[in-house]
């Protein structure tokens, strides 16, 4: 538990990525999707609880017409590294199979989880199956597996903010950031 809001800044380090450039970012994502899609039955797919963040602004950089859907996946950590297994612990409740689908990740890290989550959606049948992550950190990759669009792409660090925690906080962070113990 992190008691104040001085403890709670001690571990953050150098921002990667400002508010600014996140929002320009997700902006021109936003657009290249609404190109894409016009016409289109159009379903963004996030993946809670880190992507809610991005998906909440990318949605409304979207300038088509779109529903949006909930899932929850949990990749095992123990401190700040993946140890392999991941777990579906909340479904969609749409059935995917008349809608273009974009799963919007926060991060591919080891790939594990979008891997697992892709394969579970196309066997749904959608009409077409694409990936937008935030961040990539390219270096960690453990399985195969490369997102259609990424934002940033980030070297092997832990990063906190803009939806994405270490223990439950930062999430709030506007901007992303270097942690550190
Ligand atoms: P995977 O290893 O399956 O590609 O990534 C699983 C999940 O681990 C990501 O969706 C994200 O929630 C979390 N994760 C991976 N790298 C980081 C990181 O640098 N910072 C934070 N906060 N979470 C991460």
């Amino acid at each position: 538990m992190i008691h104040n809001t001085e403890e709670f800044m001690s571990r953050i380090r150098n921002v990667l990525f400002t508010e600014e450039e996140i929002k320009a970012a997700v902006k021109a994502a936003g657009q290249r999707i609404s190109a894409e899609y016009e016409g289109k039955p159009l379903l963004l797919v996030s993946i809670l609880k880190g992507a809610f963040v991005f998906l909440s602004d990318l949605c409304r950089a979207v300038t088509v017409p779109c529903e949006v859907g909930f899932m929850a996946a949990k990749s095992y950590y123990e401190g700040t590294q993946s140890v392999g297994e991941v777990q579906i612990t909340m479904d969609l409740k749409q059935d995917i199979s008349g809608y273009h689908v974009i799963i919007v990740e926060d991060i591919v890290d080891t790939g594990r989880t979008l891997r697992d989550v892709a394969e579970l959606l196309k066997k749904r049948k959608p009409l077409s199956l694409k990936v937008i992550a935030l961040l990539d950190k390219p270096d960690r990759r453990v399985v195969e597996f490369e997102a259609d669009e990424v934002l940033f792409t980030i070297p092997d660090k832990f990063v906190v903010g803009y939806g994405l925690d270490c223990g439950e906080y930062y999430r709030n962070l506007p901007y992303i950031a270097e942690y550190g113990e």
